[in-house]
């Protein structure tokens, strides 16, 4: 009898090894999940004015942060079911990939390469690159000689673009805007390149800099990021229809006038 109770045993825990192998784990889906937890985590920059700043009461503010709360509002009917995380260029997608954000609303630009280990949205926004200079500075074009070194923020699209635009130019890595602009200030570098859209932010506040004078040289579409795969699909369902819906209603062409007039 015991021999019995043994083998059925055994050929129990066979089975559910077998079936155990034979079943790919299914990932939750993103959407079920960010509703389960009742609030949507979402990555944004705390200091690329004016897309995601932080204000005088330390709240997040900007164009991306209103795109956040609309998502959060069609989602959950409540704009504040958000948690912010504080991302930068060269973090974002690790972060991300990691599961500390369900998406990435960060002035990240929709590339081929960046598609390949991420899924983008519809764009939301279009820029393009250009230099900020110092407001005394000569320099008026991309080959002017007095341009020799140029500072960009590591992990941006702005390493390889100014590789391809302006190519005679050594270039210096920085982690924060701020960093790179106190380098430019100090005259350590000649110009900051980076997204039109966000040195409007910086030249806002102030007016010691100035931006070149000359065509940008690059594309730039935005777009909200998540992780690779069927797991996020349902999720940026709802993010492109939200772009959709504030294109359509004139939504996205307000927060334009709200924070970059
Ligand atoms: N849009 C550019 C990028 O995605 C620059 C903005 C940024 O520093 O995040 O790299």
């Amino acid at each position: 009898m015991k021999k019995y109770i043994i083998l059925a045993f055994l050929i129990f825990i066979t089975g559910i090894v077998i079936s155990g192998c034979g079943k790919k784990q299914q990932p939750m889906d993103l959407y079920d999940m960010v509703l389960d937890r009742g609030k949507i985590v979402v990555g944004v920059k705390d200091d690329a004015k004016p897309f995601g700043f932080l204000d005088k009461d330390n709240q997040y503010v900007g164009f991306d942060i209103d795109l956040a709360k609309q998502i959060a509002k069609n989602i959950f009917g409540d704009e504040n079911a958000i948690e912010f995380v504080p991302v930068n260029a060269s973090n974002r997608i690790m972060l991300l990939n990691s599961g500390q954000a369900d998406m990435i609303i960060a002035t990240m630009t929709i590339s081929s390469q960046r598609a390949a280990v991420v899924d983008f949205s519809i764009p939301y926004y279009y820029t393009g690159q250009t230099l900020l200079l110092n407001q005394k500075s000569k320099i008026t074009s991309l080959s002017d000689p007095n341009l020799k070194n140029i500072g960009v923020i590591f992990g941006s699209t702005a390493e390889k673009m100014v590789r391809i635009a302006i190519p005679q130019c050594m270039i210096t890595g920085y982690k924060t805007y701020i960093d790179a602009v106190t380098a430019l200030k100090t005259g350590e570098i000649d110009a900051v390149a980076t997204d039109e859209a966000i040195l409007f932010g910086i030249i806002m506040d102030d007016k010691s800099l100035k931006i070149i004078k000359a065509p940008k040289y690059s594309k730039e579409p935005y777009g909200v990021a998540f992780r690779k795969g069927e797991e996020t699909k349902r999720l940026r369902a709802i993010v492109d229809k939200t772009i959709t819906d504030m294109n359509d209603n004139g939504d996205l062409n307000n927060l334009k006038k709200k924070w970059l007039k």
